[in-house]
């Protein structure tokens, strides 16, 4: 609570001071996944935990931007905070494959310029987010995959944190690779293509999106994909336009859920180009794509959004996606289920 009291206070004499100097308005907002969940299954002290990490990775992003800093500045620093929180699906926390390894995607990209850093798939690095701004700002490059990442990765030991895979190692996360084995083996050992929409296990993600007072807008994503994902799967965090996405001219966006859909549907890209061509607002075409299109395809999907106005929406067409924001009036809010 009164760390709440601390960010809004903080927040409040931002836009004061905005006001005052006349720079825009400041925002942010950053999900940790979607999917089903059960007010019923999560005690209190568990619920305090998540909305107390929240906050934490809030206030790391939105010190960045109260202090005159880039939106991709303050949506890296919100997303390094979740990527070391186990709560998370994300570098520390993230879920295993079926070969019971850890590989981890993410994305960064800038809405001035539409400039990106993408990862996939790489298991040595502590903090996956640090790894695509370097793509973005040191590469010609955008998408590293695997060991070419992390070659890439090689070049920059002061400023990466390089970890034993066995880092990511968390017993609730291998736990939950027995759970998903268990239930796959009792269905005949098939390898589906449909998540269980019924299954906790699936869960995760973490993504940020800003806006900073120049009025530009970024956004991040990181995970560590789906339990029980075959070797060398690709999930649609690290796919621009699909799991991350930013312009200036319309919104910063990052999504959570089954990435094989938000994939095939390019969904952000897709919410973008509803309010370009289709001239809607951001509520309206985040809406329409998660809650009308990606429910038709059957895609269990959540959306983070934010646009150069410091307009926040976070739509998910799931029970529960957890989920935080300061907005430009300095109200903060976190929260896990529908409301
Ligand atoms: N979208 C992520 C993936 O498919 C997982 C998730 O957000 O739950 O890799």
């Amino acid at each position: 609570m009164r760390r709440i009291l601390m960010i809004a206070l903080i927040a409040l004499f931002m836009t004061a001071c905005a006001e005052a100097e006349d720079v825009g308005p400041v925002g942010i907002a950053i999900h940790g996944g979607a999917g089903t969940m059960d007010p019923e299954d999560m005690d209190e002290e568990r619920e305090a935990e998540y909305h107390a990490a929240l906050e934490e990775a809030l206030e790391a992003g939105h010190e960045v931007l109260a202090d005159g800093g880039e939106s991709l500045d303050a949506v890296q620093a919100a997303i390094r905070v979740l990527e070391d929180e186990p709560l998370f699906n994300a570098g520390r926390g993230s879920v295993f494959t079926s070969d019971g390894e850890n590989e981890l995607d993410a994305a960064l990209m800038d809405g001035r310029d539409l400039n990106a850093g993408a990862v996939a798939g790489v298991r040595k690095i502590r903090n996956p987010i640090d790894l695509t701004r370097l793509i973005m700002d040191e590469s010609p490059h955008v998408l590293f995959s695997g060991a070419g990442a992390e070659r890439f990765a090689e070049n920059f030991e002061d400023e990466l944190e390089f970890v034993d895979p066995e880092f990511f190692h968390t017993d609730h996360r291998w736990e939950q690779l027995q759970e998903a084995q268990r239930e796959e083996a009792e269905q005949g050992g098939e390898f589906r293509s449909e998540r269980n929409p019924g299954s906790e296990h699936a869960l995760g993600t973490v993504g940020a999106v800003a806006l900073d007072a120049e009025g530009n807008l970024a956004a991040g994503t990181s995970t560590g994909g789906m339990t029980n994902k075959r070797f060398g799967r690709i999930g649609d965090v690290p796919i621009l336009g699909s799991g991350t996405y930013a312009n200036n001219e319309t919104a910063a966006l990052s999504a959570t859920g089954h990435g094989e859909y938000i994939m095939r549907a390019v969904t952000l890209h897709d919410i973008s180009s509803v309010m370009m061509y289709g001239e809607k607002s951001l509520e309206e075409a985040a809406d329409y794509v998660v809650n009308e299109k990606l429910v038709d395809m059957g895609g269990n999907a959540g959306v983070i959004a934010i646009d150069g106005e410091g307009n926040i929406t976070m739509p998910f067409n799931t029970s529960g996606m957890y989920r935080g924001s300061i907005d430009v009036d300095g109200n903060v809010k976190t929260a896990i289920f529908a409301e």
